[in-house]
């Protein structure tokens, strides 16, 4: 099986070649197609995704390629957010996006604890594509920072959830999910599955399929 076989676009296809992706992996077998499927589907057909995947499984590129190729397709502002726990974990998850995005021009911006809020409420202002955030500092932008709004959101990603709840995230995400746009594709990425990641994807995701690697 190849990239193109799941129905990914010719760009992001060589952005995977140039990365060294030689087939898709199985958590890219089984979510892409799914994710590709359900992009422009009115809400009630949208087709949200629970992936139960460790790191090192591909997970990334998993939700990446069927974002950025749906971007790709229909841009509209600021377009898919992707939570994290740690730091660490959201400057991964955008080096994948803005490498497999390069031929697109997809523009990434980081926003996490510890850094400066206005230089980060200038990076919002130049309208993002896609933001990846540690869930406290979206919160705090989302609270304090003039114009800024996730209105416009397609997308949104919550990434290793068990390890977000564990660090107590689960109040900021609740905000967060209140005012996010209901018309929404949501994907839910865990390593394991807990009562309270189980209580988080009642709380957010609609008609999910689960996909398991
Ligand atoms: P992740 O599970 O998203 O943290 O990805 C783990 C590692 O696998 C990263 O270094 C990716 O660049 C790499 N990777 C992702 N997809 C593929 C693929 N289809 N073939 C080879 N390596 C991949």
């Amino acid at each position: 099986v190849t990239f193109a076989d799941l129905g990914v676009m010719k760009q992001l296809c060589e952005s995977c070649a140039k990365m060294g992706y030689k087939a898709p992996t199985e958590i890219q077998r089984e979510a892409i197609p799914w994710a590709l499927e359900g992009k422009f589907q009115r809400r009630s057909r949208r087709r949200d995704i629970i992936g139960l995947a460790q790191t090192g499984s591909g997970k990334t590129a998993a939700f990446a390629i069927p974002i950025l190729q749906a971007l790709w397709e229909k841009p509209s502002g600021l377009f898919a957010c992707v939570l994290a726990p740690t730091r660490e974990l959201a400057y991964q998850i955008s080096e994948t996006f803005e490498s497999l995005g390069s031929s697109i021009g997809v523009r990434c911006a980081v926003i996490v604890g510890g850094m400066d809020m206005m230089t980060q409420a200038i990076t919002l202002s130049k309208k993002p594509h896609i933001l990846i955030c540690t869930p406290g500092r979206l919160q705090d932008h989302l609270e304090n920072t003039k114009g800024f709004s996730l209105r416009t959101l397609k997308y949104l990603i919550m990434d290793e959830a068990d390890r977000l709840l564990d660090l107590d995230f689960g109040p900021k995400i609740e905000q967060i999910l209140k005012v996010i746009p209901r018309d929404r594709n949501t994907y839910l990425f865990s390593a394991t599955m807990t009562t309270k990641v189980a209580k988080l994807q009642r709380a957010s995701l609609q008609n999910p399929v689960k996909v398991e690697v």
